[in-house]
């Protein structure tokens, strides 16, 4: 009897239903939109990028900074309906749309927003996704500028402050730039170091013909490669860039690691005779000595000096970090998540690196989003190093985001690998975002609608 009065009413669920997540369809999951906004100041100018689904699920990205939201854009078309979670045919698909440096800015925001979407849908963070985690938390340096002409000594004033929060790795620049007001300190063909100095092109707003031409001009000049622009440092010039680093030394000590990046475009040998006029300071690498594709060069810097030799930030996919790893002339590799390919194919590339005995850091001037792409992606590679953080100074960086990651983020020179599904960011903070908008690009988040059906024929063979 009892069984027949509860057959006859008829249960209302209602209430329950109302607290359950229906966005787990994943194998529903399609791509329907793409939009982007760029800022600037965290550090650099960085585009922002969202890539929308029919389940309500966002998935968040980045262009690499200083590169065109177009690179993305151009992608939309070709991504537009698929399933986000298919995330190695969809990399596939549209690598071929990626170039070395920021040319592969497109693809690495479109990749990170998928692994951000396929992690949301299935509940788990990227890192689980990648075959799990090596490590809990996340080493970082703390790159340092000093702007205006500066000592050693101020260099390492501002070192030991980034030591004081907790780093426990360094960098600096030191580049021939300092060098340029001091007498008998480079040779150049006469002319050239002012011309180079002066190549400045002015950005936005409406150009004459002649500003393009002059715009066009400096671009040129900067883009002459090292072995090209035929500067070489004297014996005076290296002494003051030896007692640069002996002076920073002496006021970081020893125990901390030091790196040197942005050196300027000078010739292979006089990189040589720095790298080894300061070996004895103890240099954790040198890094960007001469452009990346130069392989060689590379092999000849390595075996001329005991100083680990790096480069990375500007290659794009796996294969082409295989020439330098072939060769020995590289001993750190140090790829961005947002130029390497992304999440995956960092992951990759690590993993290779480590078959040649190379140790991995990772380059990092970006927002928190690409920051935690590659927390994610670091954390499940075993030769990882270390990574990169530029915006010790930028107090705004960590309300980009709105997360259930306590913040700060970078916490003692360490984060945290969070264990929240995908990237681990619930939304973005557009307050922050509007105060920061790119002066070029004053829209937030505009409808992309013209990129829907943008078409080629993109076989790459017949
Ligand atoms: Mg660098």
């Amino acid at each position: 009897m009892a069984r027949t009065s509860r057959a006859a009413k008829k249960p209302d669920y209602t209430d329950t239903l109302a607290n359950v997540n229906t966005n787990s369809r994943p194998s529903e999951l399609r791509i329907t939109d793409m939009r982007v906004v760029d800022i600037v100041g965290a550090p650099m100018h960085c585009g922002l990028l969202k890539i929308y689904t029919n389940q309500g699920l966002i998935g968040y990205g980045e262009v690499r900074d200083g590169a065109s939201r177009n690179f993305a854009l151009a992608l939309k078309s070709r991504i537009l309906g698929e399933n986000p979670c298919e995330i190695d045919k969809i990399f596939r698909r549209i690598k071929q749309f990626g170039g070395q440096a920021r040319q592969a800015g497109g693809v690495c925001a479109v990749e990170l927003a998928l692994w951000d979407l396929a992690g949301k849908a299935y509940g788990v963070p990227i890192y689980q996704m990648l075959g799990g985690k090596f490590r809990d938390k996340v080493r970082c340096y703390c790159d340092t500028d000093v702007h205006g002409r500066h000592t050693g000594k101020e260099m390492g004033k501002a070192l030991q402050e980034r030591m004081k929060k907790g780093f426990t790795m360094v960098k600096m620049d030191l580049g021939i730039g300092i060098l340029f007001q001091e007498e008998g300190t480079l040779s150049a063909p006469l002319g050239f170091i002012e011309d180079f100095g002066k190549a400045r092109g002015r950005r936005g707003g409406k150009l004459t013909l002649e500003e393009r031409y002059t715009r066009n001009r400096a671009y040129d000049i900067n883009n002459i490669a090292h072995p090209f622009t035929g500067i070489q440092v004297t014996e005076k010039g290296l002494d003051i860039l030896e007692q640069y680093v002996s002076d920073v030394r002496d006021v970081i000590g020893y125990d901390i690691p030091l790196s040197i990046d942005h050196f300027g475009h000078l010739g292979l040998g006089s990189c040589i005779r720095l790298a080894q006029r300061i070996e004895k300071y103890n240099i954790a690498w040198l890094e960007d000595m001469v452009p990346w594709q130069m392989t060689d060069m590379y092999v000849q810097l390595q075996q001329a000096t005991t100083i680990p030799i790096c480069t990375g930030e500007d290659i794009y996919l796996k294969e082409n970090f295989l020439p330098l790893l072939e060769s020995g002339g590289v001993s750190v590799i140090h790829p961005d998540i947002l130029s390497s390919g992304g999440i995956y194919e960092n992951k990759k590339i690590g993993d290779m690196a480590q078959d040649y005995g190379v140790a991995m850091a990772v380059h990092m001037a970006e927002s928190p989003i690409a920051c935690l792409a590659a927390v994610h992606s670091v954390a499940a590679t075993e030769n990882f190093m270390v990574l990169e953080f530029h915006s010790n100074d930028c107090p705004w960086w960590d309300d980009i985001i709105i997360s259930k990651i306590p913040k700060p983020l970078i916490k003692k020179g360490f984060i945290d690998v969070p264990d929240l599904p995908g990237l681990g960011i619930e939304d973005l903070n557009d307050d922050v975002i509007k105060e920061h908008l790119h002066p070029d690009y004053p829209d937030m988040w505009a409808p992309t609608d013209a990129w829907d059906d943008d078409f080629s024929h993109d076989r790459l063979w017949s």
